[in-house]
């Protein structure tokens, strides 16, 4: 599996429920990461950037609605999806009144397929390569679910490697994409490469995507990273 499968937090105080939702996310091909209470989510939020975050509502100490207004109140973190789960019906109805800002909310029992649609849904917003949508940057075409990339009518032939860079990048065309960031990403953080490894690998990329002509669509932006358009 590759780094830049979407890696979703799983914060549920149960363990068998716990481990479930964890199961259910890696069989649909997601990385999880795991937390048994709100401290421990904080933190691993900050640590592992999480791609989104299932929630549930009663946890000890810190409680989930309390995590949610937390990370939707910073900067960093208020754009990743936030799914709330909760036991009762009518504590989805507080959870509304709260505005917790979290994104969706579902009630417990849940369906682990109408669960994972849901899941879907917010990642296609915010990481819509990953979960198998067809992006479009100017000439280039990335579809995510046959891993094909075309310019103009050209087909064209990218690494792996360069496969996911470019989804990256595609993902948030302008953003500005350090190359620890790039690291974190594409190679995974408990993997150890030099930063320059991301140069030579843009290099590739950006032979890629002229192979046929056409500008560079890349951007270097002098001591930070790389951004595309
Ligand atoms: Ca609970």
């Amino acid at each position: 599996m590759s780094a830049d499968q979407p890696l979703v937090l799983v914060v549920e105080d149960e363990p068998a429920q716990r481990e479930i939702l964890s199961y259910n996310l890696e069989a649909e091909g997601f990385r999880v990461a795991r937390a048994g209470d709100g401290e421990q989510a904080l933190l691993l939020v900050r640590e592992e950037a999480p791609d989104l975050i299932l929630l549930d509502w009663m946890l000890p100490h810190v409680s989930g609605i309390e995590v949610c207004r937390r990370l939707k109140t910073r900067p960093e973190t208020r754009a990743v999806p936030v799914i709330m789960l909760s036991a009762r019906a009518e504590e989805v109805d507080r959870v509304r009144g709260l505005e917790t800002g979290a994104d969706d909310y579902v009630v417990k029992p849940y369906s682990v397929i109408e669960l994972m649609a849901r899941v879907r849904a917010q990642l296609r917003r915010t990481r819509p390569a990953a979960v198998g949508e067809r992006l479009e940057f100017r000439d280039i075409v990335l579809d995510g679910e046959t891993h094909r990339v075309s310019r103009g009518a050209q087909p064209l032939k990218l690494g792996p490697t360069e496969f996911r860079l470019l989804c990256t990048f595609m993902e948030k065309p302008g953003r500005v994409w350090t190359r620890a960031q790039l690291l974190d990403r594409v190679w995974g953080r408990d993997i150890h490469v030099d930063s320059r490894t991301v140069d030579v690998h843009i290099g590739r990329l950006r032979k890629a995507l002229c192979a046929h002509g056409g500008e560079d669509p890349l951007r270097t932006v002098r001591g930070a990273g790389y951004a595309l358009g």
